[in-house]
């Protein structure tokens, strides 16, 4: 699994009248458009490939009778945000539907939410009665909390914690996952997407919006993301903090995707690049390393994986501790580097498994059994051990 690097992506302030993307195909033929081809509708900014589809749009697409509805909402960005946002929000509900029978919201108190009538979601390390919500009560919260953050100005080191409560759990303080994920992502996406271009929190959003949907596994909408992402980073001139941050999102969604050299390549740069900048305790960088050791891992490179590992774990340890999850996904990245090896030493077979048991015990204790770190480090036990049984002597 690929830690998800987070971070803020600061625009410096420019010209305001570019247009918005995400949806970068025409609504017709879906030809792709990038970020700035085509044409719009006058009124709705529809976009299209040419007149032809637009026409056809019109007369045959029922776009006459949607365009007003579209303008209404403020334009075809936040329209399919909008809907996007209400599918995500259904599917959610449905699939933590068994978890939270009987349970209500920890915001409203109530189990149906009063205006939306949506059910409840809970898809962290809350455990019993804790943390069951409603995606818009969540929502309505991080929307609030950043509001007042911008209203008083505060700097993007105060408000980054606050941003925060767009991915993570503000009981457990771990971060969402799966489809409350992407529910979330698109509620971000749809509340920030009206804002300019070049706002930091709009490009934050889209950044919000690209995890999400990787969480839930709609690869190819993530990469489109993605993409978009990275083109506007460098159209704004971004600075190099926020391209690499933008790049590493983006060598996830290669891999997601099998385009793992592709994906390695960056991840590379984006390593070398964080350890230059911010230096090899930050978090960022660490994680960097963890991401670019696990692209390593097949016979050629997997000692490259593990000499990258062996200098940055005690600094994860040090710098973390010993139950953030970074930490442990590193721990549990280096043992499969030493398990994962077709030249693996007994002495090599046995370090991976104590280190998978050891870190297993601390993610089942702080994350709970549920989490995907946890349930990942439990697989990599499971394929360690028959490796060290098949090499122990008789
Ligand atoms: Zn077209
Ligand atoms: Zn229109
Ligand atoms: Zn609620
Ligand atoms: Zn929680």
């Amino acid at each position: 699994m690929a830690a998800e690097l987070f971070c803020i992506v600061g625009l410096p302030p420019r010209d305001l009248t570019t247009e918005k993307m995400i949806l970068t195909q025409c609504a017709v033929c879906a030809t792709e458009l990038g970020l700035s081809l085509g044409k719009k509708c006058g009124r709705c900014s529809t976009r299209y490939c040419g007149p032809e589809c637009q026409v056809q749009h019109w007369k045959e697409g029922g776009h006459d009778k949607l365009c007003k509805l579209i303008k209404k909402a403020g334009g075809a960005e936040q329209y399919n945000a909008n809907t996007k946002y209400t599918e995500a929000v259904a599917v959610a509900v449905e699939k933590c539907s068994e978890d939270t029978k009987g349970q209500t919201c920890y915001i409203c108190t109530q189990a149906l939410h009063w205006k939306t009538k949506e059910g409840l979601v809970r898809m962290c390390a809350c455990r019993g009665t804790a943390g069951f919500a409603h995606v818009s009560c969540l929502a309505e919260q991080a929307k609030i909390l950043f509001a007042e953050a911008e209203e008083n100005n505060l700097d993007w080191k105060v408000k980054n914690p606050l941003w925060a409560r767009w991915h993570t759990c503000s009981m457990c303080e771990q971060d969402y996952h799966g489809v409350v994920r992407c529910a979330l992502g698109w509620a971000c996406w749809k509340t920030y997407v009206g804002r300019p271009e070049t706002d930091l929190a709009r490009g934050s959003a889209m950044g919000a919006l690209g995890g999400g949907l990787s969480a839930a596994g709609h690869h190819e909408d993530a990469l489109t993301v993605g993409e978009a992402d990275l083109a506007m980073a460098r159209r704004h001139g971004g600075s190099e903090n926020d391209i690499l941050c933008v790049q590493s999102n983006l060598a996830s969604l290669y891999d997601n995707l099998g385009r793992s050299e592709s994906a390695s390549r960056l991840r590379r740069d984006v390593y070398s690049g964080l350890l230059k900048l911010n230096g090899e305790e930050s978090i960022e960088t660490l994680a960097a390393a963890e991401n670019y050791a696990l692209s390593l891992i097949d016979p050629e490179c997997v000692a490259e994986a593990r000499s990258l590992l062996r200098r940055t774990v005690p600094v994860a340890r040090r710098v973390l501790g010993e139950s953030h999850d970074l930490t442990l996904r590193m721990r549990a990245t280096y043992a499969r580097a030493l398990y994962d090896d077709p030249n693996a030493t007994l002495d090599n077979l046995r370090e991976a498994v104590s280190t998978l048991e050891d870190t297993e015990r601390t993610a089942r204790r702080v994350l709970g059994g549920a989490h995907p770190v946890t349930t990942w480090i439990g697989e990599n036990l499971q394929a360690a051990r028959p490796a060290l049984r098949a090499h122990e002597p008789s």
